[in-house]
């Protein structure tokens, strides 16, 4: 940790932060420069949540050097994590997962439609939601337990791995129940009880980014999954709120390289939250392949005009099949399988 002083700082401000940062047990070393004053702590710096420097006088800026998440990052584990999902589907290798369906699960037989072809396609994951986070709670809100036992059904049936969303950690022995992977959604990132939750369960986690969450604030929420016991998460990239009205979100391409060099964990694009568009999607996954990720979330539905939630940035199953013969030739060129 590095603090900045200001320039007008007195030696009176700095001998009192050097004495406060002893006395944290932190050892300070002053760098007097021509033009600032400035010093290093050496030491335990977790005591410094408590006492944040920035409140002493004097204090221009204090910049942290070693990341504030340590499970997640690199430096503690360098190679890519690899994430078995069922015998057959493992995320972070050189094959990429596709993961599609609609964006609720509304019937058997239409969840069954939709697989079917999602999984023609190449894709070998099925998602679906069952507890549907809608922004008014007069819209549809998922069909519960009962498209929990769809998906399942339907995942064993067509032998295609499972992912559905969870808001509360009430739900969450149930849903373990019934499916392979657990979502985090967006709106619940930092839900800090149900990652703290999640993190003590050994499902594979796929944590979505919040809708206005920095990297670093992402990271942070998958180092709770970690840090209590859950290594198994994946991170999702499902477009953050910008001022652009065109687009649903802003899909943040920037978010795969980023993540890439300060973590370990796989990264899956969501082109269909990150667009809102289904007109956009496709270019959204091809330029996630090519950024690098780890696989893909797609929403596909036969009857768009019909869905139950987010019919407009769902793909037909005959769009999402071109979609994957394109992904194909640049998953090729980036040396991964798709
Ligand atoms: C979803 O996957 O349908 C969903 C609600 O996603 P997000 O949390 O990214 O909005
Ligand atoms: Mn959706």
């Amino acid at each position: 940790m590095i603090i900045v002083l200001r320039s007008d700082v007195t030696e009176e401000q700095i001998k009192h932060i050097v004495e406060k940062t002893q006395q944290l047990g932190l050892k300070a070393n002053i760098s007097r420069g021509v033009e600032r004053t400035v010093i290093g702590l050496i030491g335990p710096e977790d005591v410094l949540r408590v006492t944040p420097l920035e409140i002493f006088s004097g204090v221009e800026q204090v910049i942290p050097v070693l990341a504030p998440y340590k499970l997640v990052s690199r430096e503690f584990q360098e190679e890519n994590s690899i994430i078995k999902i069922t015998n057959k589907v493992k995320v972070g290798g050189k094959k990429l997962v596709v993961m599609a369906g609609p964006c609720s699960i509304e019937s058997l037989k239409g969840l069954r439609r939709i697989a079917k072809k999602t999984k023609k396609a190449g894709a070998t994951v099925l998602r679906g939601g069952a507890f549907k986070p809608r922004t008014s709670p007069y819209d549809f809100q998922g069909m519960g337990e009962e498209g929990l036992k769809i998906l399942k059904q339907v995942g064993e049936e067509m032998d295609l791995a499972t992912v559905t969303e969870i808001m509360d950690p009430r739900q969450l022995e149930l849903t373990c129940q019934y499916t392979d992977i657990l979502q985090v959604g967006a709106r619940n990132m930092q839900n800090f009880t149900l990652l703290k939750e999640i993190g003590k369960t050994k499902k594979p986690v796929l944590l979505k980014r919040g809708i206005s969450a920095t990297i670093k604030e992402w990271l942070m929420s998958a180092e709770y999954i970690l840090a209590n016991g859950n290594f198994d998460v994946m991170l999702c990239e499902r477009g953050i709120r910008t001022f652009e009205t065109e687009t649903r979100n802003t899909l943040d391409i920037n978010a795969v390289a980023v993540v890439k060099e300060k973590s370990h964990l796989p990264i899956i694009i969501d082109p269909s939250h990150g667009t809102g568009v289904w007109n956009y999607v496709a270019g959204g996954a091809k330029a996630g392949v090519a950024a690098g990720c780890d696989g893909l979330m797609i929403e596909v539905h036969d009857n768009p005009e019909e869905a139950f939630s987010d019919g407009q940035q769902s793909l037909v199953p005959e769009k999402f099949s071109k979609m994957m013969v394109d992904l194909k030739k640049i998953a090729t060129a980036v040396s991964r399988d798709i």
